[in-house]
């Protein structure tokens, strides 16, 4: 009889208990960063072979390029162009781990966490979990509604279009096909004009030639902002110009009124006024993210976690927080950091130097944001752009709007496949595959308790 081959591969590992994720024991200080976002990754590159073991932990196994994610969910671009694995990211540096797991909880007195997978210990914690959708406590926005703050979201919302569409050529009941073809994007921030503008385009090129059963006049698109103006973090100038921009591609822009209802056909508006639509997109607000075992004191507005101006957070010696979930709160900056990528990355490069020094016991100079300027695009060849003195909107706008996130996107084939598509679609209009590969049913995802 034939002996049973056992191939038992033994790992060098720190592992003492079994609840413990495997890790290689390299008697170096452990530096364990939760997610892999803007923050996390640019505080990698920072350690990558230094003299420290980096832990990248995250949930998923890809980093996203969230600012792109409007593409994905109007169809033109397809998934894997905005998505980059971990592992292929850190290939090659020899310091650096990579862990897919979920933080649950910290237990700073004995320097540990708690994954779905096992617990890791640390020496030094840094929390850069990002946000989640904001829904302000409306239970029933939250369960009909659809965010937009992840590659599964851009798909879902791609999907519901789709099979609405689909079902409005189906049904006979001219009300259920106003429902079915009336699309709400809630929030007049950079996702919700970016949103209004790529499905203004969708109707204006793509619903003509796939849908000739409809006049074009039939997808109805409403923009609501609860404030007096679209791009509020932008210039007077570029937000007027946004809002002509829109108004030109037959979006109706609602300005000063806000969504008090949605039960998943009909929306209600303050004001009273409500519009059928079985496609509401929520990008009115986010919040922060981060697992429990953090002191509740330390919380400030926006669920983010305060630090000092070296990011660490108020409270602890060796627990630091970058990106969107950071408040650094200083006499210049009272609310923080704006919550956008530049912010995400420069604080990860920032930590990166700060934690070597620390490392080596010398001294540090406090974080301090340099503010790059801001750019969104109201569709194809029309974009709007704040940099310092320069403040200028349409084409060359949009140029370096294309030009800045196609460099800013990981991965050389990511950046060709989005280039490439990005150039068919200027002359030709097209988009991508605009396929139902999956039967997508809303339902409630979020945890929406007030903050
Ligand atoms: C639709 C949209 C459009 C945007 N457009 C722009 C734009 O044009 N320009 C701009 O500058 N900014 C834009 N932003 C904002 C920008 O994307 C964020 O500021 C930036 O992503 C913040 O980076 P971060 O690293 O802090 O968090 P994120 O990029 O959100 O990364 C957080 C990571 O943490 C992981 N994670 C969370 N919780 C856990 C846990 N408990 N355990 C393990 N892993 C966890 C997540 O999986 C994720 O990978 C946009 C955001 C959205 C949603």
């Amino acid at each position: 009889m034939k002996e049973k081959q056992t191939h038992s591969i033994k790992l060098e590992s720190t592992c003492k208990i079994t609840d413990e994720i495997c890790l290689p024991d390299t008697k170096l200080p452990r530096v364990v960063i939760v997610g892999g976002g803007f923050a996390g990754l640019a505080l990698v590159e920072k350690l990558k072979h230094k003299e420290v073991q980096v832990v990248l932990l995250d949930k998923n196994n890809f980093h996203q390029f969230q600012p792109l994610l409007y593409q994905v969910a109007t169809s033109a671009l397809e998934p894997d162009s905005i998505v980059f694995p971990f592992r292929k990211q850190i290939n090659g540096y020899k310091n650096v781990f990579f862990r897919l797991a979920e933080v649950e909880e910290i237990q700073p007195d004995s320097n540990t966490i708690l994954t779905n997978k096992g617990s890791i210990s640390y020496d030094y914690l840094v929390l850069a979990t990002g946000t989640t959708t904001n829904f302000f406590g409306m239970d029933s926005v939250a369960e009909n509604s659809l965010g937009m703050k992840d590659i599964r979201d851009s798909l879902n919302i791609r999907h519901m279009m789709l099979q609405n569409l689909e079902q409005a050529a189906i049904t006979c009941d001219d009300e259920e096909r106003d429902a079915l073809t009336n699309f709400v994007i809630v929030g007049g921030g950079p996702a919700g004009v970016e949103m209004a503008g790529a499905l203004a385009e969708f109707c204006k090129y793509i619903l003509p030639k796939d849908y000739p059963e409809y006049p074009s006049s039939i997808m109805n698109i409403y923009l609501i902002e609860a404030i007096d103006e679209l791009l509020s973090t932008m210039s007077d100038k570029a937000s007027s110009k946004t809002l002509k921009y829109l108004e030109d591609l037959n979006v109706k822009v609602l300005l000063n009124e806000a969504v008090s209802n949605y039960d998943g056909k009909e929306v209600t508006i303050k004001s009273g006024k409500t519009i059928l639509a079985k496609n509401l997109i929520w990008t009115a607000g986010v919040k922060g993210q981060f697992p429990k075992g953090i002191d509740e004191k330390h919380v400030v507005k926006g669920n983010r976690l305060k630090t000092d101006s070296f990011l660490m957070v108020e409270g602890y010696k060796n627990i630091f927080a970058i990106g969107d979930i950071a408040a650094v709160i200083t006499e210049e900056t009272p609310k923080g950091h704006p919550q956008v990528a530049q912010t995400a990355i420069q604080q990860g490069k920032y930590l990166g130097n700060v934690l070597l020094k620390i490392i080596k016991d010398k001294g540090v100079n406090p974080f301090e944001y340099k503010d790059k300027g801001s750019l969104a695009t109201v569709g194809k060849r029309k974009a709007v752009a704040d940099l310092g003195k320069f403040k200028f909107a349409g084409y060359f706008a949009w140029l370096l709007w294309s030009i800045v996130h196609l460099l800013s996107i990981s991965g050389f084939r990511n950046r060709l496949m989005v280039g490439f598509n990005w150039a068919v679609s200027y002359f030709t209009y097209e988009k991508s595959n605009r396929l139902i590969i999956r039967n997508f049913k809303p339902k409630p995802s979020v945890n929406n308790t007030k903050k």
